[in-house]
């Protein structure tokens, strides 16, 4: 992943498929919730303010432990 890969992207998403996505502002390459490295995703075709709440939607009925956390629901934007 470069530099300029990062940049383009709107998010990372977790290379092992947990689930995790992070804000591109994210700052480090590892998922914080598996720890295995980050991927820069490219996603022109969404990411507004709409789509953030659509999954948050889905996470407050998700069963996921994580997900439900009233914390971590939100954390792509919590300081890294
Ligand atoms: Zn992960």
């Amino acid at each position: 992943m470069t530099v300029t890969e990062t940049r383009r992207a709107t998010h990372l998403r977790c290379s092992e498929g947990c689930g995790t996505v992070v804000a591109r502002e994210y700052r480090g390459y590892a998922c914080p919730t598996c720890g295995n490295l980050l991927e820069a995703v490219n996603d022109p075709g969404g990411g507004g303010p709409e789509d953030w709440k659509q999954t948050w939607r889905q996470r407050r009925s998700s069963n996921h432990s994580l997900d439900s956390s009233g914390v971590w629901r939100f954390r792509e934007f919590l300081p890294a």
